[in-house]
């Protein structure tokens, strides 16, 4: 992928912070972090988003960002950490190549600010039965 953002930063062609590499997965700082903090966990190999990440490497993301915030908690101390992940345009993705945030929250107001729905029993119901029938 000649020109996301990312794959030239792996490639060593746009300078970065990383905080952390393995064989599959390099943790950097976010060049506009939330907070204090910030880092983005991504993969070597271009995959742009969730749904084409291969099984095996998804596998290997959520104990790394244990990892990584438990060394951001050790870090800065904050309040709390989240972990954000946004797949396509319409849910926030800017940068097409995976990637999953780590954001320390240190008064609650950084990032993730959103109001909260109202949806019925009935609703919910509705919901519930529609995401089990999806992943039956
Ligand atoms: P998204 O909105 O796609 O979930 O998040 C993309 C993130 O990538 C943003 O938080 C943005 O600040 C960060 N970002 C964009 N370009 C660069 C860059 O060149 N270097 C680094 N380190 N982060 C970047
Ligand atoms: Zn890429």
């Amino acid at each position: 992928m000649d020109n996301c953002i990312f794959c030239r930063i792996i490639r060593g062609e746009v300078p970065s912070k990383t905080v952390f590499e393995n064989e599959h997965f390099k943790v950097m700082l976010d060049i506009g972090p939330a907070s204090r903090g910030h880092v983005l966990i991504l993969p070597k190999e271009h995959y742009s988003d969730l749904f084409e990440l291969p099984e095996e490497l998804a596998a290997e993301v959520l104990p790394l960002a244990r990892k990584i915030a438990s060394g951001v908690k050790k870090a800065f101390r904050p309040a709390g950490v989240k972990l954000v992940q946004n797949n396509g345009a319409m849910a926030g993705q800017t940068v097409m190549h995976f990637h999953l945030h780590i954001i320390p929250c240190y008064d609650g107001t950084e990032v993730g600010e959103w109001k909260p729905g109202s949806p019925s029993a009935e609703e919910l119901e509705i919901i519930q039965t529609a995401i089990k029938e999806a992943l039956a």
